[in-house]
């Protein structure tokens, strides 16, 4: 109780004040214009949008393509043109208009380099509100304790540190999805019982892997409180959905997003997935580019309404979701879609009897990037026995040496030091048919023995 209160009103406005834009300021306003009417809620939009498109003048890179400077109407956004992963690849400096307080962060990048941003305090907050007042439909507040089961940095020790003392003063458990074993799992049981969380969140194959083991062991979650539990980053399957709902006696919420803009769509209680539209716009395209009717997949376009310092306009994600038209029982007007594709989670068990989400593989390339590693141009691994790890990888380098051996110190920090790392080096990574490239694949038979 007295961690909630201190966490929401001494540490969480000190950061809001310290960054200079009040995310709780931002959520008031989300709170408000979630029940405007539709119409309201497209001229607000627009209006955004307006702004972006100016703001957007000063950029090079939409200078130099001939964009508005203005916008007259919606017709005229339709007409830009989708900006793709490779431009923003290409031309990061001439996107950015750098302002105070930016940071930066990388996409996924098992099908190549990653794709680097920037977001600045406005984005950070509009973008943290958003999320709360998903979590405010099902009645939890900023500062209720949070159970996050999440990656983790790997390379340096002192970023992981700096995260969990973030954490703390969040009231949040950060559980690292990359050290879900048994004996991990039980230690954490007092932890997670004094912290009585309000809200869980994380990657399904880490929740289902916690929520497994304590059922096994006999400890309880339905009896903490959970208001609800977020799934991201990975397909939620229906399995999972039930088995944490039954795990955590607590309704199970699917939330979408990607790096580059953060979570913006979040199921409601009524089991809809609503668009955050005062955040983004969100369009879903055919394979010309013009929006496909309610109820047919297409390719999700997004542009984001409050990140002067590097606005990306019409940005293929890469995935496709639904539109759906009409309206929500739950009351509020955000508009509606549905989302079928995405990463599926796997975990990757070793003999020693470590258990971790394949996550893992991306922090590592995270910060093969961060540390200045480039050698590497994209890797995949594949796990052939407990013990034995190939890396496949493509470089331009004759000597890509050094960039290895730091992705092989990356991976032993939670492989552990008995596994067997080999490097491959290839031409090509072969897509998996009709998906998306993971970074990862199981060889080892189901019935191989820890
Ligand atoms: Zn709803």
């Amino acid at each position: 109780m007295l961690r909630s209160l201190l966490t929401r009103h001494a540490y969480m406005p000190l950061v809001s004040a310290l960054q200079g834009e009040s995310m709780f300021a931002c959520l008031r306003e989300l709170e408000e214009t979630q029940f405007l009417e539709p119409e309201g809620l497209k001229r607000r939009q627009f209006e955004e949008l307006r702004k972006t498109i100016r703001a957007a003048a000063r950029i090079p890179f939409y200078r130099e393509r001939g964009d508005p400077v203005d916008l007259a109407d919606w017709e005229e956004f339709l007409e830009l043109p989708v900006l793709e992963k490779a431009q923003v690849r290409a031309h990061y400096e001439s996107l950015r208009h750098p302002g105070p307080g930016e940071s930066q962060g990388h996409t996924s990048g098992s099908t190549g380099e990653p794709v680097r941003f920037t977001h600045g305090p406005l984005f950070r907050s509009r973008h943290e509100a958003g999320q709360w007042r998903a979590r405010g439909w099902y009645g939890v507040r900023p500062g209720d304790g949070v159970l996050a089961v999440w990656g983790r940095p790997v390379g340096p020790a002192r970023e992981w540190a700096l995260l969990r003392l973030k954490s703390f003063l969040n009231h949040l458990l950060h559980v690292s999805a990359f050290d879900l074993s048994e004996e991990f799992i039980r230690g954490l049981y007092p932890r997670i019982r004094r912290l009585r969380p309000r809200l869980v969140y994380g990657y399904p194959s880490g929740l289902e892997v916690l929520a497994r083991q304590a059922a096994s062991d006999g400890f309880r979650l339905d009896d903490l409180g959970v208001r609800v539990v977020a799934c991201t980053a990975e397909v939620l399957y229906g399995f999972q959905r039930e088995l944490l709902e039954e795990a955590f006696g607590a309704p199970v919420a699917d939330v979408y997003g990607c790096a580059e803009f953060g979570s913006f769509a979040h199921q409601c209680p009524q089991g809809r997935m609503h668009v955050a539209c005062e955040n983004v716009v969100v369009e879903f395209l055919d394979d010309s580019d013009r929006p496909v009717p309610s109820g047919t997949p297409g390719q999700v376009v997004v542009t984001s309404l409050h990140n002067p310092g590097m606005p990306l306009i019409r940005y293929r994600v890469g995935d496709m979701a639904v539109p759906i038209e009409g309206v929500c029982p739950c009351g509020r007007n955000l508009p509606l879609m549905d989302i079928r594709t995405g990463k599926v989670g796997q975990m990757v068990r070793t003999a020693g009897g470590r258990i971790f989400s394949t996550e893992l593989f991306d922090y590592v390339n995270k910060n093969l990037l961060a540390s200045g590693h480039r050698q590497i141009q994209a890797f995949h691994v594949v796990q052939t026995t407990l013990e034995d790890f190939t890396v496949r990888y493509v470089s331009e380098a004759s000597e890509p040496g050094a960039a290895l051996a730091a992705c092989e110190k990356g991976l032993r920090e939670v492989l552990g030091g008995q596994a067997r790392v080999l490097f491959e080096r290839v031409e090509e990574i072969p897509r998996h048919p009709g998906g998306k490239l993971g970074y990862f694949t199981c060889e080892v038979p189901p019935d191989a023995a820890p």
